[in-house]
This record gives structure tokens, sequence and C-alpha cells, in this order.
């Protein structure tokens, strides 16, 4: 047998090309690499605070029917979410995390050579799921680390058929205002759909915090994404949702896996929207952190950029090599991420920690720049 014919399959050529994605390093490989005995994880934009006791109630409670398969259509979710926002049900798809629903979009939107605009750099999925869907992503550079709308609309051709925008952004913790997001949404051609992705939402400042959801009853083209899998702290888990008009919901219907969202998932979900008293409780400690972080940077003269999700950017010193920070960090059992892999070179990405992981995080940065002074 030739080598080519022992291989087992041929994947299409563009997917051959693909990078996979790099995720945060696991704390447990951490700790035995480096002997260490604590590790704190900073580096994937979890929520430590944890999830709501009543949703980790309702997940085990879900557990004892692992023998059936779930409710397919996720009828209490997408009931208790269509309520919630004043839509239908048909205006509602949970998912496998939103990640997946990102996917689904991708498939079902775009032919092969399809255009989608995005941000450069994007969050990574979004990216990953037009190429996955055989269309082409097209990257329009940050202005001062946030959205630029302008050159967005201008990159608009007719063969565009998505058009993402993180609101906050990931990787650099931006915000658009509400104005801004409206007057975007009105340039962007009825055939086409504007994806705006929320999954930092409940971390944005009260007085900053608005929804594309609203804009959803002028622009129907308007699909707003959001996840369980931050502040409601169910990212293991796997949950998320799009609101959206019933045509896109019944396209994404019929393309997705019939079982996507698990029992326990659905359970913990449907609990956690019933505590909202825990989701201000995780928007309150995270944003202690997150001006926690900012105030360390400051500290140190290090640059940041004011963000409004659960992580912070902060450029890695004179030398500028977040890697070497990264390694630096990490030896000393704090695992952040380095803006190499993010499409911000130069930067680290500190994910908020409790008050504990960022007393680690402060001792291991002081002691990594003294060391370096
Ligand atoms: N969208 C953005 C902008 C994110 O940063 C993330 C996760 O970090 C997600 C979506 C993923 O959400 P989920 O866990 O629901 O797939």
């Amino acid at each position: 047998m030739s080598d080519e014919q022992a291989r087992p399959g041929r994947p299409r050529p563009d997917v051959v090309a693909m990078s996979p994605y790099v995720p945060g390093r696991p704390a447990g490989e951490v700790r035995r690499r480096y002997s260490l005995d604590h590790v704190v994880k900073l580096a994937s934009n979890e929520n430590p605070f944890g999830p709501s006791p009543r949703a980790v109630a309702a997940a085990s409670a879900a557990l004892v029917e692992s023998n059936r398969y779930p409710d397919g259509g996720a009828t209490a979710l997408r009931e208790r979410l269509a309520a919630l926002y004043g839509l239908g049900r048909a205006n509602v798809i949970p998912g496998n995390g939103s990640d997946e629903i990102i996917l689904l979009l991708a498939l079902a939107y775009l032919q092969p050579g399809d255009r989608a605009v995005m941000a450069a750099p994007p969050y990574a999925i979004h990216r990953s799921a037009v190429a996955t869907a055989g269309g082409a992503p097209i990257l329009v550079g940050l202005r001062d680390y946030a959205h630029d709308l302008e050159a967005m609309a201008a990159a608009l051709t007719d063969d565009t058929k998505l058009v993402f925008v993180a609101n906050p952004h990931n990787p650099t913790g931006t915000h658009l205002g509400r104005d801004a997001l409206r007057h975007f949404a009105a340039r962007i051609p009825a055939g086409t759909l504007l994806v705006v992705d929320e999954a930092y939402h409940d971390y944005v400042d009260d007085a900053a915090r608005h929804t594309a959801r609203d804009l959803l009853d002028d622009y129907p083209n308007v699909v707003t994404l959001r996840t369980f899998s931050k502040a409601h702290g169910l990212a293991g888990l796997r949950a998320g949702y799009a609101l959206a008009h019933e045509d896109v919901v019944g396209a994404l219907d019929r393309i997705r896996p019939p079982f996507g969202l698990n029992s326990a998932a659905q359970a913990a979900a449907l609990a956690a929207l019933d505590d909202e008293g825990h989701v201000a409780y995780v928007a309150r400690e995270n944003s202690a952190g997150r001006a926690r972080i900012m105030e360390i940077a400051r500290r140190h003269g290090l640059e940041t950029i004011s963000s409004e999700t659960n992580f912070v950017l902060l450029r890695a010193g004179p030398s500028g090599d977040s890697v070497a920070l990264t390694e630096r960090l990490m030896r000393r059992g704090v695992i952040v991420r380095p803006g190499e892999n993010l499409g911000v070179p130069g930067w680290i990405r500190v994910s908020v920690g409790t008050r504990e992981d960022l007393d680690c995080f402060e001792a291991a940065l002081d002691d990594v720049l003294e060391a370096c002074d």
C-alpha cells in the first residue's frame, strides 16, 4: 500500500490549511510541569465565582434522567427566554454554547466564497466558523482597539452575507455605544445578517449597558448572541442562545444537531435565569477585580485597555515580549494568555479571578517585574 492509499481519508484542502484553536493551558498540566502546589488560571475568561447553587442543584437533578434524550427543542428554555425578551418562541434558538450557533450561522448563510466581515483581530471562533463553512473572513482592523464601524461598512459588498461584531469585543474588551451600533445596523443591507455577539453583556457597567435585541424590531437582520458561560458561570455545561427573526431561527433549526443542548445544561440554564441575584453578585465582584487588575498595571506603569468584560489587556512592559512574560508568570503559578495567539502581540490578556487569585497574580507580577529591573 502506498502512503497515499494508507491515509485514513482526505480532509478538504482548506481544512488541512487551518490551525486548531489554542486553548489556555490547563492548570493541572502547569502544576505538574513546574512542580507547583498552587496554580491560578486567568487565561480563559472563565467566571471564577462559580455558578448559582440553584443551577448546580437543577443540573444534578436532571442527571437522574440521563438515560433519556434531552428535549431536542429545549422548549422550556425557549419559552422562558422568549418571555424575558418580549419575543415569540420562534425568535429564540438555544445552542451548545454560543460557539455552536456561530458555526450554524456560518453553515446556513455562507455559500463557498461568500464574505463575512469582522474585526481584526476577531473573536477566534467567528473567523474559524466562517472558514469551516467555506466562506471568506474579511478582517477589518480595529481603531483604538475598538471596532472601526466606518471601515467595516465600507467593506460590505453584494456577496457579504454575515457581519460579526463582538460587543464587548474579545480580545480587547472594548464596547460600542447604543447609538453607534444602531447607526451601523441601519447601514447593513437587508440581505446581510448583522450578528452581535454579547457574550460579556452582563459585565458591562450599568450605565453603558444596552442590547442589540432592541434593534430586532426595526432591523430583522440583526441576530443577538448570548451565553450562559460567563456571568452565569456555566461554561462547562455549554449553553448559549440567539435572538433573531423567525426565518433565521428556522434556518438554524433545520441544520442543528437534534440534541445539541443536553438535559443538565437546559435545567441549569433555566435555574440560572431565576437567580438574578447571583448574576448581580458576579458582576459586582468582576468590576472590583477588573479595577484591581488596572490598578496593579498602573502601579507598574503598564499600559492597559479599558475593558467592559471579565478580562483586561496589559502591555507586556518595555520589552513588549508577552510570550516571555507569560512564561515567567506561569513558572510562578499564574496562567495568563499571551497576545501572540489572540492577534494582539505585545499584550497579555488577564482574566478576572477571585480576590485570592488576584493576590497571586499581583505577587507573581511584582516578582517578575522586579527581577527584570
Ligand atoms: N463569544 C465571545 C465573544 C466569546 O469571547 C466567547 C468565549 O470566550 C464565546 C462567544 C463563547 O461562548 P460559549 O461558551 O457560549 O460558546
